[in-house]
């Protein structure tokens, strides 16, 4: 079956035809790690890990990448504010990331780059656009000329006039033009720094991207997604270097989702509604967040409420509570392994399965998706109701357990049992713990503070105090 994904470059709904058959190479703009994912985070890295989940369900072979942002102004804020030096806040968050990722059913990429180990590629690429005449050095600064590329606009749609009227960008008397943005920042005190032609400093983010992406995955690929507050000037920036270095197209989709509300609002650190992933794990399992997220479409804004995280805890019980009745009654019989699709009694099982997988195939119609899903529960559960099941019965239930395993290694849904998977509040603990043995030792409460430390450590978890603070580690 053919995929059709909205392709944000041509505004069009389009069929994804990979460079090479068979192949998917994917990258999604991971995380600035200088802080707790928040919500809206998570539902751009749910959709995707599903999107990608759900084409290796389709038999191709997926290449993912997600890059980590470990070099940035906000990391160097967060930083100065701590009183530790950048790469430990890059550490800390990157760990906590994954943590939040276990919790959230979201696989691991096949790669991971960060900023700080490509540093290399990145001083190569900008070494290419200066060389080329796109860049120039002005001080130890390097800016990109946005004039130098007649194409810019073209993602988000803008011209360069409108978007010259329409900058809130500080004013650099420096650049040609207030659209230039900058690839190399020169040192300022206090910040860390990295040696390249032009003097010590730090590449800019969306120069980042660029070097991450092309290195893991060539300098034509496929798929470039993230969300869509990400399309200007991030994704704008990237192409523009790109493409200007290569010649050659850059992503050939890109893919955006929505905007993330709570109760309506836009979820803001001044509004008092931020919600990190770790705190709403606490409450609502992985799965839960991730059949909330699934039931409305990936573009669509998303509005999180209260209502809806209870509807999708009553949605995703029903689910395993199928899977749990499905699996016990089929416990002492075998599939056959004969073909069940000329079975009268599998019939409606199987035009559900079709009609998910064309939704899924629709530009990730998840609504749709689920929501015939729950009809082939629906129909499981009559058969389930019955006392007495014949052996044909039985091989159509085989039959539909398969299929919605086979959902499943893309929704996420189900998933493992829970308590398995219950890293990101062991952390949320555990950081607890930390502070308030911090607190103890403020108040040289030494008996108390120690005895945190001890009952941790025979539970299994070392704390390894440090100038900067107090880490933890499994044993
Ligand atoms: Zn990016």
């Amino acid at each position: 079956m053919t995929i059709k994904l909205h392709n944000t470059l041509t505004s069009r709904l389009e069929e994804f035809i990979p460079n090479q058959p068979g192949k998917v190479d994917f990258y999604v703009c991971g995380p600035t790690v200088y802080d707790y994912i928040h919500l809206g985070n998570a539902r751009a890295f749910i959709v995707f890990d599903v999107l990608r989940r759900f084409f290796t369900y389709s038999g191709y072979e997926v290449k993912y990448v997600m890059n980590l942002t470990d070099v940035d102004d906000k990391i160097i804020q967060r930083a100065q504010k701590d009183g530790t030096p950048a790469s430990v806040v890059g550490e800390k968050f990157s760990k906590a990331l994954f943590e939040d990722f276990a919790g959230l059913g979201v696989q691991r990429a096949d790669v991971h780059p960060t900023a700080t180990e490509s540093m290399d590629q990145i001083i190569v690429l900008i070494q290419d656009l200066i060389a080329k005449g796109f860049a120039y050095v002005v001080d130890s600064d390097v800016f990109f000329e946005v004039d130098k590329f007649p194409e810019y606009g073209k993602l988000s749609g803008k011209k360069l006039d409108q978007l010259q009227v329409g900058a809130r960008i500080e004013v650099d008397s420096r650049k040609k033009n207030p659209l230039d943005f900058s690839l190399w920042k020169s040192q300022k005190p206090g910040e860390p720094a990295w040696d390249s032609p032009w003097g010590p400093g730090r590449p800019g983010w969306h120069i980042e991207c660029s070097a991450m992406s092309m290195q893991h995955l060539g300098q034509s690929f496929d798929i470039h997604a993230g969300g869509v507050d990400l399309v200007f000037p991030h994704h704008e920036n990237e192409i523009a270097q790109s493409e200007c270095v290569t010649g050659k197209p850059f992503a050939k989709y890109w893919l955006h989702n929505g905007f993330l509300n709570i109760d309506g609002d836009k979820m803001s650190k001044s509004l008092g509604n931020f919600r990190t992933v770790r705190e709403v794990l606490t409450k609502y399992p992985g799965v839960v967040l991730r059949m909330f997220f699934l039931q409305k479409h990936y573009r669509s804004p998303i509005d999180l409420t209260e209502a809806g995280l209870h509807a999708a805890v009553s949605a995703s019980e029903r689910l395993r509570t199928f899977y749990a009745k499905l699996s016990e009654r089929l416990e002492g019989s075998a599939a056959s392994g004969e073909s069940v699709s000329d079975l009268e009694a599998y019939k409606v099982f199987a035009s559900a399965k079709q009609e998910l997988v064309s939704a899924m195939s629709d530009d990730m119609n998840t609504p749709a998706a689920t929501a015939r899903l729950f009809d082939i529960v629906r129909e499981a559960n009559k058969f389930l109701a019955e006392e007495e099941l014949s052996e044909t019965d039985l091989q159509v239930l085989h039959a539909v357990k398969a299929d919605v395993e086979g959902f499943d290694s893309f929704f996420g849904v189900i998933g493992e049992a829970i308590p398995d998977d219950n890293s990101a509040l062991v952390g949320a603990l555990v950081e607890t713990l930390i502070d308030v043995r911090e607190a103890l030792r403020n108040k040289k409460e030494w008996a108390l503070a120690d005895q945190i430390r001890d009952r941790l450590q025979e539970s299994g978890i070392v704390l390894e105090d440090a100038a900067s603070g107090t880490g933890w580690r499994k044993k």
